[in-house]
């Protein structure tokens, strides 16, 4: 039901169209039990810090698949692709394909992504610089080690892992305004969103020290 209007702004290339859709669909509640997914959205701070405790003592190389899941936000085959693309050293506004990343003094790393599937994007993500560096010395990651790591989220947690990303959604969404929190989740449309995603070192900076004091607040 979610995908109606992105349908609809496929069929008429119109984004009006699309904002209509998805009015009518909140308008009229029609997506009400439809999509169980967006359950974790509208739960008190308490079911968030639950959850996310229960998922940090997870131990071991699967703990840290589930971390990577949880601070990145990212989808499973974007954390594959972060863990096996290569990196560029070059950070002059680079336009390679491989990765590049930024290390922040106040030890967490911007991860600069440019990975476009179709409507699904991804511009970057911040990650601990210590996870980081952890999740990049595994030598293979395939992806059954995310499937191991579903099943003990479901567990742990009651959590599927795909769940992770609407749990990181929602985590940063307390402490960023609507668009970065959006630019994070590679919800950005507009080319001047983009543009700040990928140029606005400043902005970049604010969600950095947003997200430092949402971590602290959890681990
Ligand atoms: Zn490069």
């Amino acid at each position: 039901m979610r995908h109606f209007g992105n349908y609809y702004y496929y069929k008429t290339n119109n984004p009006e169209c699309k904002e209509l859709i998805e009015k009518i669909i909140n308008r009229y509640g029609l997506n009400i039990g439809l999509d169980m997914h967006q359950r974790i959205y509208i739960v008190d701070d308490n079911f968030v810090s639950n959850k996310v405790k229960h998922l940090l003592a997870i131990q071991g190389d699967i703990g840290q698949t589930v971390k990577v899941g949880l601070f990145t936000g990212l989808r499973e085959d974007e954390i594959i692709y972060i863990h096996n693309k290569e990196l560029c050293s070059n950070l002059g506004g680079c336009s390679c394909n491989k990765l590049h990343t930024v290390t922040k003094p106040n030890g967490l790393t911007v991860i600069v992504i440019n990975w476009f599937r179709g409507h699904k994007k991804c511009y970057f993500t911040i990650l601990p610089t210590i996870m980081w560096e952890q999740f990049r010395n595994i030598p293979n990651f395939p992806h059954v080690d995310i499937d191991i790591a579903h099943k003990l989220t479901k567990k742990k947690a009651n959590l599927m892992f795909v769940e992770l990303r609407k749990l990181h959604y929602n985590i940063m969404r307390r402490s960023m305004d609507m668009n970065e929190a959006d630019i994070l989740a590679g919800r950005a449309k507009s080319v001047s969103a983009k543009h700040y995603a990928m140029y606005e070192l400043d902005k970049l900076r604010g969600i950095c020290s947003g997200m430092e004091k949402i971590w602290t607040k959890y681990l």
